[in-house]
């Protein structure tokens, strides 16, 4: 998969090839088949072995899995966990109002300024100091002092997102909407907001997280949709460009991150003294973050971590995927067997006793006796010297060291040039010097 050497250290691999080690790996797994079963609907049987084994964790002496996983991690009970069900509408079911997706943020912008509506909707979520707040501006242009405003705080980032945030926002907007005398004097109604995610959700109906949020947007939209309010359209307001209302919506979602609930009218009774379920997708990604945290401890232990920095100082939060995405396979073969150091140059070779010497053929040549290291080969070795000029010249002072040599994809390709032109791993690679060459394997 790396092209690496065989000989190349398993978690110099792991980092190159952004792998979670195989114990991190097999705890993601076990955490999501865990949270799988917590969201499954209460009356499924699954669901119920599952709760029971949460209350019940310290029964058996050898439990069996679905026992033995809530012993290994301690998420929230099931009960503090959403519940995906299936989709309960039919596949014809289309809902009761319209939406309005500019193609791009300038004509997202016009249309607000075109907008005459006298009263405007603005909703928004924010993710800010490690907490989701949700909120809805409802903005009379004729009298301003009768704008109205609805904050929600939802809770930790650890156990929420800012999708759940944007559609607990529009939940506000439409309490604000369902309340409002005046907007039923409008033409069409309008419910603006920068998550265009929740909008096209709305539409895109399957049972995934968050889905409980999107179904009560639809319950109370096919409600107000049959009594005297005007035709609904969910706008996509482009965000953070400075449009009045959307920058108002921002700042009270804030407010309602910080932890302050409440506003001009009663919340809806979907929100009023509840605390949402936690969002399994917001529980996977707090594990993953945690797995990543576990990961570069671990590594931080490795005893090539030393010699890595020299090549690296990301650890394993390393670009390298990144930078070297569109290489072909040869190419990313010669960069990771030079940043793992296991590469057929001979201080490598004579340490796995393919070669008499460690020392540089060139270098031995002139009496020399200088081990062919990656460092040697790339920045030192004599023989070289017409090709690294060239390789210099194009990297400025980011040639001075191996750590910025690696760093972006431009440095990278004056570095395969560079190996192409010395010719000293063609045997092995080929030329690699192109850098729009034909994907081929080694
Ligand atoms: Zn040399």
């Amino acid at each position: 998969m790396t092209g690496a050497m065989r000989s190349a250290p398993t978690d110099l691999l792991e980092v190159h090839a952004k792998l979670l080690p195989v114990r991190l790996l097999l705890e993601k797994i076990c955490f999501r088949s865990l949270l799988c079963t917590y969201t499954l609907p209460e009356n499924h049987l699954l669901r119920k072995l599952a709760q029971k084994a949460f209350q019940k964790q310290d029964v058996k002496k050898y439990p069996p899995p679905l026992r033995l996983l809530p012993r290994l991690f301690s998420p929230s009970s099931p009960s503090k966990i959403e519940t995906i069900t299936p989709r309960t509408q039919p596949h014809t079911y289309i809902p009761s109002f319209t939406r309005d997706i500019a193609v791009n943020k300038d004509q997202a912008a016009k249309q607000e300024r075109l907008n005459k509506r006298h009263i405007n909707i603005y909703t928004d979520g924010s993710g800010i100091d490690n907490s989701a707040g949700a909120a809805a501006v409802l903005i009379n242009k004729d009298d301003p002092s009768k704008s109205q405003v609805l904050r929600y705080y939802i809770g930790p980032l650890t156990q929420h997102n800012t999708y759940e945030a944007e559609g607990v926002g529009v939940i506000l907007g439409l309490e604000l909407l369902r309340k409002s005398r005046a907007a039923r004097q409008e033409d069409t109604n309008m419910i603006g907001l920068d998550g265009k995610s929740v909008i096209e959700a709305t539409f895109n109906l399957k049972h995934r997280p968050g889905q409980y949020i999107l179904n009560e947007i639809l319950r109370v939209t096919d409600a107000l949709s049959t009594g005297t309010t005007p035709p609904l359209v969910l706008t996509w307001i482009s965000g953070h460009v400075g449009l009045h209302g959307n920058e108002l919506a921002d700042e009270e979602a804030k407010r309602a991150a910080q932890g302050e609930t409440g506003g001009s009218c009663p919340l809806p009774s979907f929100l009023r003294g509840k605390t949402l379920p936690a969002s399994v997708s917001a529980l996977k990604q707090h594990f993953h973050t945690t797995l990543l945290h576990q990961w570069g401890e671990d590594f931080a232990q490795s005893p090539r971590l030393r010699r890595f920095t020299v090549i690296d100082g990301k650890g394993v939060r390393s670009q390298f995927l990144d930078v070297t995405a569109k290489l072909a396979r040869r190419q990313t073969s010669v960069l990771v067997q030079l940043r793992t150091g296991h590469i057929p140059l001979n201080a490598h070779l004579h340490r796995i006793t393919k070669s008499d010497t460690p020392n540089c053929p060139h270098c031995e040549t002139q009496g020399h006796h200088l081990k062919e290291t990656v460092q040697h080969f790339i920045q030192e070795c004599p023989a070289y010297q017409k090709e690294r000029y060239q390789l210099k010249k194009e990297l400025g002072r980011d040639g001075d060291s191996l750590k910025a040599i690696f760093r972006s994809t431009d440095n990278i390709k004056a570095l395969l040039r560079y190996i192409g032109q010395t010719e000293r791993l063609a045997t092995t690679f080929g030329d690699v010097s192109h850098y729009d060459m034909d994907d081929d394997t080694v």
